[in-house]
């Protein structure tokens, strides 16, 4: 299965950065770069460590806790989204457009997919007792082709 996005999209991100830097008020630091640049090469929705472990091959000095850091920054800018997994560590998606997630519960795969017909779904409500409602991101959960061959 494909886990890299395509070099274009990747070119597209990475020009985009400084500008996503600038409007949430941050500064571009070569750190930050390469920590998204991780987040916005793979279709994988990694974790922390391992965004950690394929920074660390350019920057070997860079700290665990550095990109913990930068991670929960850029989730808070909107730079990326934080997918949550339950019981597991957060994940992070370079994809901030619209669309929606299949989640292995075996073995913790999370892909994007667009389908018209699941962003037509809206629900009636405006308004959850937590809040109100903006748009709509759908999660589905299953087995993913590897595990649903095992
Ligand atoms: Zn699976
Ligand atoms: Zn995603």
């Amino acid at each position: 299965m494909k886990t890299a996005v395509d070099k274009k999209l990747l070119a597209e991100r990475m020009a985009s950065f400084p500008e996503l830097c600038l409007r949430a008020g941050i500064r571009v630091t070569h750190q930050r770069t390469e920590v998204y640049r991780e987040v916005a090469a793979t279709l994988e929705h990694p974790d922390a460590d391992s965004i950690y472990r394929r920074v660390r091959r350019r920057i070997p000095q860079i700290s665990l806790d550095t990109v913990y850091r930068t991670l929960g920054l850029f989730g808070e800018k909107g730079i990326i989204s934080r997918v949550s997994y339950p019981g597991d560590r957060a994940r992070f998606d370079g994809n901030t457009g619209q669309h929606h997630h299949f989640i292995c519960t075996k073995c913790g795969l999370i892909r994007d997919f667009r389908s018209d017909a699941l962003d037509a779904v809206r629900p009636r409500l405006k308004n959850v007792p937590c809040g109100r409602i903006t748009s709509v991101q759908i999660e589905l959960r299953g087995l993913c082709r590897r595990c649903a061959r095992a």
